[in-house]
């Protein structure tokens, strides 16, 4: 974020348009795909000599983490696919996959068609039945911790 020339051979800092009759200063920036200099017109209130695409306008949002938490608070509006509450669905969900493993090693389950779709994460197969018994030892103290109801 300098006003430094790129290292690109035929790198330039002006950029003569309307047929030869206007001379501006021409965006520095530098396609990541290509390797060329943007060919737009750095706007003249730039600091860092870029167009609008490419931060021209030198505001990139808040750099704070109180102006980043205000900006995040500003954006959610119910928390419900927050980092929290989307783990906290995960967990819930695995549970859930996992008392179905129990449900089918205990017998109580006589058909072995699966629950289908995507397994969170954080699941864990129960296959027998000390995984059965390393459940219940788990879920016991992950109800002594207790974050999250499920
Ligand atoms: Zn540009």
């Amino acid at each position: 974020m300098s006003s430094m020339p790129p290292s690109t051979t035929n790198y330039s800092a002006l950029l003569i348009t309307a047929g030869g009759r206007l001379v501006c200063a021409r965006c520095t920036a530098k396609s990541k795909r290509t390797g060329e200099q943007c060919g737009r017109p750095a706007l003249k209130a730039s600091k860092n000599q870029k167009c609008e695409f490419h931060g021209g306008r030198g505001n990139s949002g808040p750099k704070t983490p109180k102006g980043k938490a205000r900006a995040a608070a500003a954006h959610t509006k119910t928390g419900e696919f927050s980092k929290a509450a989307r783990e906290a669905h995960a967990r819930a969900s695995a549970r859930l996959l996992r008392l179905e493993d129990a449900a089918i090693v205990l017998g109580l389950i006589t058909d072995t068609r699966r629950s289908p779709g995507r397994k969170p994460n954080c699941y864990v197969q129960v296959k027998d039945l000390a995984g059965v018994a390393q459940m219940m030892v788990d879920d016991v103290l992950h109800r002594v911790g207790g974050s999250d109801g499920g």
